[in-house]
């Protein structure tokens, strides 16, 4: 389950890349500048990660399976549209309940800086750029590796990278959240409030589960979750059965509630008039 893995300090793992990467740019040869922008990929990935871990109780299991930063941060954004933005934050006594402190009386704690996934995007590509070695057609062409363009790119993802990991606030996931249990797989499943639509349900992040949910409001803050199900009559005793839409594949099996006797679900085609 995603709740129970363990993983590295990613924000540490990231420091030491950035660490080695100003270094290296210290140097300024080119074969020093390249390996700078290698650990400057790296710092990019590992911050990536480390965001991702403040969402891992709503992302399907796959997105970690993803390594590009921009397939990262697609997923975060799935569960969480802002979830590639800066947000600051500020704490106040209420006079009255409900009611926020004047601005003036709020005590700035600081910023949880993220990079957008087009900054994240754009700088993890250039900085691969710079790996390659020229083709021959490229130095037929008069094409030279470019020193100044590669210090002048790896030094401002240095800079934004430095500011993102050594602001003390990180991994901020605020929202309004529910959480019940996966019928089927006993997933404890978690969600922001209108992060998914009525057609498509709250899927079931597990892999091999993915038991679709319908939602709808209860009473007070509470709410109803149905599975999504389908209805098909046993073949032995005719007794109606339910069985998860998630589980009518092509060639699985389900066992009648009434008579205990295994039936196969098959996909098939018909023809009618038209
Ligand atoms: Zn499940
Ligand atoms: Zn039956």
């Amino acid at each position: 389950m995603t709740a129970t893995i363990t993983v590295p300090d990613m924000r540490c793992v990231a420091r030491e890349c950035l660490a080695r990467a100003r270094n290296l740019l210290a140097k300024g040869d080119e074969p020093s500048v390249r390996y700078a922008c290698l650990e400057l990929r790296l710092t990019i990935e590992y911050i990536t990660y480390d965001q991702l871990l403040a969402y891992l109780k709503e992302v399907p299991n796959d997105a970690l399976k993803k390594w590009q930063p921009r397939h990262v941060i697609s997923e975060m954004r799935e569960v969480d549209p802002h979830a590639d933005q800066s947000v600051s934050l500020a704490v106040g006594i209420e006079h009255t309940y409900g009611v926020p402190p004047p601005g003036e009386e709020m005590q700035m704690l600081g910023q949880d800086r993220r990079f957008s996934r087009k900054w994240a995007n754009d700088n993890h590509n250039a900085l691969g750029n710079f790996l390659h070695a020229l083709t021959i057609h490229q130095i037929e062409s008069g094409k030279t590796s470019n020193l100044a363009g590669m210090i002048k790119r790896a030094a401002a993802v240095a800079d934004e990278c430095e500011a993102i990991l050594t602001s003390p606030i990180f991994r901020v996931n605020f929202g309004q959240f529910f959480e019940f249990q996966c019928q089927d797989c006993g997933e404890q499943i978690q969600r922001r409030a209108g992060s998914f639509t009525a057609e498509g349900g709250v899927k079931c992040p597990i892999t091999n589960c993915q038991a679709v949910y319908d939602v709808e409001p209860g009473k007070g803050n509470e709410i109803i979750v149905h599975l999504r199900q389908v209805k098909y009559p046993c073949p032995s005793c005719d007794a109606e059965n339910f069985v998860g839409k998630h589980r009518v594949l092509n060639g699985a099996t389900a066992g009648c509630a009434k008579c205990g006797k295994t039936v196969r679900f098959k996909q098939g085609f018909s023809v009618e008039q038209v």
